[in-house]
């Protein structure tokens, strides 16, 4: 087996200071998960948002702070929602079990540690948690094109903006619409129109470079690219290659304007976003600019 075929191991958060239950998870899990480690709560929660653990593993009391109120900040952020929290704690009374699982954890386990018990809950909540992913992966996908379709591109987005605004880092996105697809349609046939636009999501797929690039089906014959810490020249010259790309594909078009062959229009807006924006206004900037391209004669980019 090569490494890409090989499940992804899982990865485990600890955030608990106390040294002793942390060399036994870490032995626990030693050779099944990535375990990573944090000693107090707010490292804990940055590690949370940044590495996406499959587990959260948290104590009840680290340096003086509550882990209950942990639990509750990891539950309200759309980054850390869906990671499962178990709880270790040093009390076995049941209102402490009750206030975590009422604070949005999975389970409860209680000090000292017996780590068969550990691993075994732990291994349910991972399988659990790989089952859920695959779903979510599942319904985030346009089932024509095999792009992020656009309830993924909403919760993406969000994400993005959020951590544009944390970082002051730009964010760029790219409204991209086929020319007189309709006409398209018309002359070739509707399964034609299905292929083209196969054709059209897998060459601007092709373009982005960074993993944390995203293009999704908006609409009907409209992608949109999400392109995080990304200036305005960095997304003009990328909307370049994009526009030439569908250009080059050379896909017949006798109903497009002069030109023959398939062509698209895109709009871009850039911005270091806020809280006082909204990922509404900053939509609409790139579908003015859009709009703007097809007024102008369309096969053309606005930026
Ligand atoms: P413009 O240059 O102004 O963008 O004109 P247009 O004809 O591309 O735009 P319009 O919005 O008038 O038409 C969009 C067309 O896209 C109409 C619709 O039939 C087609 N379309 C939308 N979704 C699909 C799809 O899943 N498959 C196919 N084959 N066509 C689709
Ligand atoms: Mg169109
Ligand atoms: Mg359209």
């Amino acid at each position: 087996m090569t490494d890409d075929q090989r499940p992804k191991q899982a990865t485990i958060l600890v955030i608990d200071d106390d040294r002793i239950a942390l060399d036994l998870i870490m032995l626990t899990f030693n050779a099944t998960a990535t375990v990573l480690t944090a000693l107090n709560s707010e490292n804990g929660l940055e590690i949370a948002v940044n590495e996406q653990p499959d587990l959260i593993l948290l104590d009840t009391l680290i340096q003086d702070v509550d882990g209950h109120e942990i639990c509750s900040q990891l539950k309200s952020m759309p980054e850390t929602e869906n990671i499962p929290v178990i709880i270790l704690s040093n009390s076995n009374q049941i209102e402490d079990e009750l206030a975590a699982l009422d604070k949005g954890a999975i389970d409860f386990i209680t000090k000292p540690i017996e780590a068969p018990i550990l691993k075994a809950r732990a291994a349910n909540h991972l399988f659990q948690k790989r089952d859920r992913d695959q779903l979510k992966l599942m319904s985030s996908i346009d089932a024509l094109t095999e792009v992020a379709n656009r309830r993924r591109f909403d919760e993406f987005l969000h994400l993005e903006w959020r951590r544009a605004i944390r970082s002051k880092y730009p964010i760029s996105l790219l409204m991209i619409d086929i020319d007189y697809f309709k006409s398209y349609n018309d002359t070739y046939g509707h399964q034609k129109g299905d292929e083209c636009l196969r054709a059209v999501a897998g060459e601007i797929k092709h373009h982005l470079r960074r993993p944390s690039d995203m293009v999704a089906r908006y609409g009907g014959e409209e992608f949109s690219v999400i392109l995080p810490e990304t200036p305005s020249y960095s997304a003009s010259s990328l909307a370049k290659r994009i526009w030439s790309g569908i250009g080059n594909l050379n896909i017949e078009h006798t109903g497009s304007a002069r030109v023959g062959h398939l062509t698209i229009s895109i709009g871009a807006a850039t911005t270091i976003p806020d809280e006082n924006q909204s990922i509404s206004q900053f939509i609409e900037i790139s579908d003015k600019n859009l709009y703007k391209s097809k007024s102008e004669g369309r096969n053309r980019i606005t930026a």
